[in-house]
């Protein structure tokens, strides 16, 4: 295995090579067939991982199968138990599952990474999945829910943040006594590729936790159409998303599905702008803009447009740009592909005629050229029909449309297909709780970005971004299905 990469992390002693996670073994792909994994700010090769194919797929999800009945009935104590081990692995091991998701993803460092966090909350939920008695009609009978797994889980997850979003998905399914199949998206499957050494290291059973490497519409499109899986869940694109629900619909299974954002930035004239800006700049440039929650439209009200376009402008331009391994706020896009896509907006707004007041090139020098670097751009003068007001860019790309008073900020924020998540910035809470209230949208924020620390949060999308939530207190829950026992003592 290639282990070009620069800062010393040896991909190929952490990994085996070209396999993926089958019933506890490391396995090629049946085909022999192998990809390769690349740094997107150099393009070397990290490592090779399988091609995995419908065979792969059938072939996790009987271990899945096979290892299902014993999981569902070990002690949730003691699943609870097994889902802490993995976290204090994975806690032990956080600088290499970070720094090998940000060499796959090409990001800078943001700080600890969440898995251990997300992991230990959710093996605090094992045991404590109840049901409830009912009241009878009967004096003699007695009535009762119990929850039980579904049986074999899919997860299809998107490359942006790979970890994280895998455990989101893994650990509360497991939790609740389901044995699971992850296919990792083709650009970066190597820390779930990590995640599963570690579930196994610390006595996962075999089968329990599966990951097939390869791409989505071989691999993907045979998890999610296979017939024995029994529950799904998806991350990425609402095209692909679509997709998804057909081949459930099918099988007539329950999925959830977290897809795309466009999220608006309100800012409303009282607001503190000394706090808004940096979180606005951070909001669009963190991961590069390849983030479903990225505040890409910045709603501001015309009398402050070019006081906060000019600052905006400026702050884009000190944005430290550059490979993950130097002190950088902002990465490579992920790959060719993705720079293409984000060139393309750029160019699309221009002929919108849409005004690039920062920005708006692809980056080019020694540092840069292997790399798929592209410059935070500002977009002034944005008009909210245009595409680049309306379509998830998935890059650095901050669009600034104005309104005269709150009732167009909101028509302006939901007129999007889009629902996921919101930014307001005021100091005045009537209006902040008017407009949270009225903006479509799974997450409001009130004067800052992102979930800001509130722990068990539910996350989820209205709309096009999406059904059904995670990371919350029900995120086992959800993992479970409802049976009613009716005892008659008659
Ligand atoms: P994508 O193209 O939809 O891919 C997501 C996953 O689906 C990948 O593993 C992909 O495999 C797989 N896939 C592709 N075609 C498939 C098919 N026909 N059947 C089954 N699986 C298939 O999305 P992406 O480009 O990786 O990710 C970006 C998107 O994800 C954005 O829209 C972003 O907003 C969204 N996202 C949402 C959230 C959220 O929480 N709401 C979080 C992160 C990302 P390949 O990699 O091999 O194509
Ligand atoms: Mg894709």
């Amino acid at each position: 295995m290639s282990t070009t990469a620069p800062a010393g992390l040896d991909v190929g002693a952490l990994l085996a090579d070209s396999a993926h996670l089958i019933d506890g073994e490391w396995a090629p792909a049946r085909s022999g067939e192998t990809f390769d994994v690349v740094n997107p700010a150099t393009q070397d090769v990290l490592a090779r991982v399988p091609r995995g194919s419908a065979v792969d797929v059938g072939a996790a999800v009987q271990a899945a199968a096979a290892a299902f009945p014993a999981w569902r009935d070990t002690s949730p104590a003691a699943r609870a138990d097994l889902l802490y081990r993995w976290a204090c692995l994975c806690g032990e091991n956080e600088q290499e599952i970070d720094l090998l998701e940000r060499m796959e993803v090409g990001r800078p460092r943001w700080g600890p990474s969440p898995v251990p966090r997300t992991l230990i909350y959710t093996a605090g939920l094992a045991d404590k999945i109840t049901g409830q008695t009912l009241p009878s009609a009967q004096p003699n009978v007695l009535g009762m829910t119990v929850r039980e797994p579904f049986g074999v889980c899919g997860s299809i997850i998107p490359w942006n943040v790979p970890g994280p979003i895998m455990v989101t998905d893994v650990a509360p399914a497991i939790a609740a006594g389901n044995t699971i199949v992850v296919k990792p998206a083709e650009d970066a499957p190597l820390t779930c590729l990590l995640l599963a050494k570690l579930a196994l290291a610390a006595g996962i059973p075999p089968g329990v936790l599966n990951v097939v490497t390869g791409y989505g519409s071989e691999a993907g499109a045979a998890l999610s159409a296979h017939p024995l899986i029994r529950r799904m869940s998806f991350t990425g694109s609402p095209e692909t998303g679509s997709k998804i629900m057909a081949a459930c619909a099918r099988n007539l299974i329950p999925l959830h599905v977290e897809l795309g954002g466009k999220a608006p930035q309100i800012v409303l004239r009282d607001a503190n702008l000394e706090r808004a800006i940096p979180a606005i700049v951070t909001g669009i440039t963190l991961n590069t803009g390849q983030v479903c929650a990225a505040g890409s439209r910045l709603l501001v009200d015309e009398s402050m447009r070019q006081e906060l376009v000019g600052a905006i402008a400026e702050a884009f331009g000190k944005v430290r740009v550059g490979p993950w391994y130097e002190d950088v706020q902002m990465g490579p896009l992920i790959s060719a592909r993705q720079e293409k896509r984000v060139l393309g907006y750029l160019d699309i707004g221009r002929q919108e005629g849409a005004e690039v007041v920062a920005g708006g090139r692809k980056l080019t020098g020694e540092k840069y050229d292997r790399g798929f670097f592209v410059e935070p751009t500002l977009f002034d003068r944005v008009q909210p029909g245009m595409r680049i007001a309306q379509e998830e860019i998935f890059g650095p790309v901050l669009s600034v449309l104005t309104y005269d008073d709150e009732d167009e900020a909101l028509a302006i924020a939901n007129g999007t297909r889009y629902g996921l998540n919101a930014c307001i910035w005021t100091s005045d809470v009537s209006r902040a709780v008017r407009l949270a209230r009225g903006v479509q949208a799974g997450q409001v924020t009130i004067n800052g970005f992102g979930s800001r620390g509130v722990i068990g949060a539910p996350w989820g999308g209205y709309k096009h971004s999406g059904f059904g939530r995670t990371m919350s207190a029900d995120s086992v829950l959800d993992y479970t299905q409802l049976k009613t026992i009716v005892i008659n003592g008659d």
